[in-house]
């Protein structure tokens, strides 16, 4: 159980909640695939993170608008032993799964979808319209994904898993899908932003409220070390080149900007800023005050 990290961005109640977390093994080639390993797992080593295996939060914001409860993406759900625990913590907060309307989708990974769908194939949560974008939707659905400029190329069993399990939720969750524009406006107090690379469709979120706004930067990072190194990428970016090059122009704006931001996979909570630094960029947490 996680307690849940409650704070306020102008008339909006945000709270962040844990769906567990997911270690891919081992960190090398998770991250920085074509770089050299001890280059990789030194520069791991340096920021104090694993080297086994590289170690993702789940971590899932949850916006409360007038009548609307909207969850930013949910959670690996079942399909790992060490996640699925939204619901849990959904329902230690005094929310329901019954009470979410809506669900925006950053993109249709499964650690993002997974935790839509029971293993029965039942909705966790029924009463939700869930939002994801067309492009999103087109590349899992229509014909066969193209993964020739991705490293899971070279990785036919991986390759496989996400090509039957997304399409799999993709039609389970198809009563409740709502197909979205790119840069769609939702529940009147989030937009998509595209940033594609890591999936064709893979989209940040914008939260706003009045002049207030928090950038959800979903899977731009996956670990502290594409800070330094943007350009090292993972394993799962299914655009590689394309991807390296979004990262490094959002980390730039952000940077200028020195906007807050939320992460879905950096340490719990997953807020901060990016700062530039000498070599590359850093992360700074920051922990919002007004909770
Ligand atoms: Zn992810």
């Amino acid at each position: 159980m996680q307690t849940p990290f409650s704070f306020r961005l102008g008339e909006l109640e945000l709270m962040i909640l844990s769906d567990g977390h997911q270690a891919l093994a081992p960190a090398h080639p998770m991250i920085g695939p074509y770089e050299q390993p001890d280059h990789v797992l030194q520069s791991l080593r340096a920021l104090q993170l694993p080297t086994d295996a590289l170690q993702l939060d789940l971590n899932i914001l949850l916006v409360r608008h007038q009548d609307k409860l909207i969850l930013i993406d949910a959670g690996l759900g079942q399909e790992d032993t060490t996640s699925g625990l939204l619901p849990a913590n959904l329902a230690a907060a005094g929310i329901p799964a019954t009470a979410i309307t809506d669900i925006v989708l950053t993109h249709a990974h499964t650690d993002h979808t997974g935790g839509l769908l029971h293993p029965d194939g039942a909705p966790v949560f029924p009463h939700a319209t869930i939002h994801l974008s067309q492009t999103e939707y087109d590349y899992w659905m229509q014909g066969r994904p193209d993964f020739s400029a991705s490293p899971l190329d070279i990785a036919p069993e991986m390759k496989t898993g996400l090509t039957t399990r997304i399409p799999q939720i993709l039609r389970g969750i198809q009563p409740q899908l709502r197909l979205a524009a790119p840069r769609a406006t939702l529940c009147d107090c989030i937009r998509l932003i595209p940033a594609p690379g890591h999936t064709l469709g893979h989209s940040m979120v914008e939260i706003f409220s009045g002049e207030d706004t928090l950038l959800h930067s979903a899977d731009l990072l996956h670990a502290a070390v594409l800070l330094q190194h943007p350009e090292w990428g993972m394993f799962y970016d299914m655009d590689f080149g394309q991807a390296a090059h979004t990262r490094e122009r959002i980390l730039q704006e952000a940077a200028n900007t020195g906007r807050m931001t939320m992460t879905y996979h950096l340490p719990w909570p997953g807020l901060g800023k990016i700062k530039k630094d000498n070599t590359g960029f850093e992360w700074e947490p920051v922990i919002p005050s007004g909770r």
